[in-house]
């Protein structure tokens, strides 16, 4: 642990299992950026809580990780304890109506989960490959013809805010857009998400239904490259989806260092190997001044960067 870590906290990272100074990159999609100072990885939220607690009495930030695969993980790395309640096998319960689910888990197993109990609605989750939490931090979902997202299916969540305290917000209380939730930037760990689950079909339909959308995926994504998905979107009000501006203004292919746009998808970009968090952001601002220039149209970041706006400040 670190030297100037008061004994206490440092007592309490131990007994948590928080390790110190781990790369991120490994943990995110794009596969880019520094390490954490202090890294808790796990769904066992009193072990969440009693970390949290020990760090903000250090006066240490905390900031939030799921999956990583929305986030832009900066070279220089996160200063704090970063939370990552990523569990595989956390667990899900089913209840009539209902099911709740550790924010940890990953949506495509979820999304199999409810089909192996045949509860419908939420197959779309199986194309996304980010936490529940995550989830619902990005209200993720599908904007293909029929717009699918988390938001009009969550119930409630329970949340860690500051000082490890645990609160429920109800899913009616929150204002969501598209891509869009009030935990973006708060100071709220989201630990578990009830999702309302009112239909039904056959297990079997629906698990056909889910090997489809990830067929139509792998077609459409190259396997094995490094991208957080779409890094853009624009304002829904418009009508017109971020890469037909980008394609517009001759992005695919754009490169800078290790990053480069997908030449299959112009509002993805690829680490093509050693891209770094600058490379990155370099062509975000390129993509984005094209955009403005041309169409004086300002596309708003899909992707989240680590550290946030707020880590500038004290523990939130
Ligand atoms: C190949 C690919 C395809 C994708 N396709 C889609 C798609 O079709 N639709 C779509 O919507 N997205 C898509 N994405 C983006 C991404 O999967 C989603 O945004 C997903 O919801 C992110 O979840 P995550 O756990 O990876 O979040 P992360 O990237 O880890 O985090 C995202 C933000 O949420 C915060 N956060 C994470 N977990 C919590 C938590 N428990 N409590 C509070 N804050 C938290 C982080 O601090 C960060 O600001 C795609 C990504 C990839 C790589």
């Amino acid at each position: 642990m670190s030297a100037t870590l008061p004994a206490h906290a440092a007592r309490a990272f131990e007994a948590n299992g928080v390790r110190a100074q781990v790369p991120l990159g490994p943990l995110t999609t794009w596969q880019i950026g520094g390490p954490a100072e202090f890294l808790l990885r796990t769904a066992n939220i009193e072990r969440l809580a009693a970390a949290r607690l020990a760090a903000e009495e250090a006066g240490l930030r905390v900031s939030f990780l799921g999956r990583g695969s929305n986030t832009l993980v900066a070279d220089a790395g996160v200063s704090g304890l970063v939370l990552c309640p990523v569990d595989r096998d956390a667990p899900i319960r089913f209840e009539p109506g209902r099911v709740i689910a550790s924010a940890g888990v990953l949506m495509p197993a979820l999304a199999r989960q409810l089909a192996d109990h045949g509860l419908a609605g939420l197959e779309f989750l199986s194309a996304i490959p980010g936490t529940l939490g995550g989830g619902v931090v990005m209200n993720a979902g599908l904007s293909s013809a029929a717009r699918r997202e988390l938001a009009p299916h969550l119930e409630w969540v329970i949340v860690l805010g500051p000082g490890g305290v645990l609160r429920r917000v109800e899913g009616a209380s929150l204002a969501f857009d598209y891509r869009t939730s009030p935990f973006q930037g708060g100071g709220d760990l989201i630990v578990e998400v009830a999702l309302r689950t009112p239909e039904r079909a056959e297990p079997q339909a629906l698990l056909a239904a889910i090997a489809a959308l990830q067929a139509e995926r792998r077609k459409r994504q190259p396997l094995g490259t490094r991208t957080a998905g779409s890094t853009f979107f624009a304002p829904p009000s418009l009508g017109k989806a971020a890469g037909w501006y980008l394609d517009q203004v001759g992005a695919k292919g754009l490169r800078v260092g290790g990053a480069q746009v997908s030449t299959a998808h112009a509002n993805w970009i690829e680490n093509t190997g050693g891209a770094t968090a600058a490379d990155v952001e370099s062509v975000m601002d390129t993509l984005e001044r094209r955009v403005r220039d041309q169409f004086g149209v300002e596309l708003r970041r899909e992707v989240r960067r680590l550290p946030g706006p707020q880590h500038a400040g004290h523990a939130h």
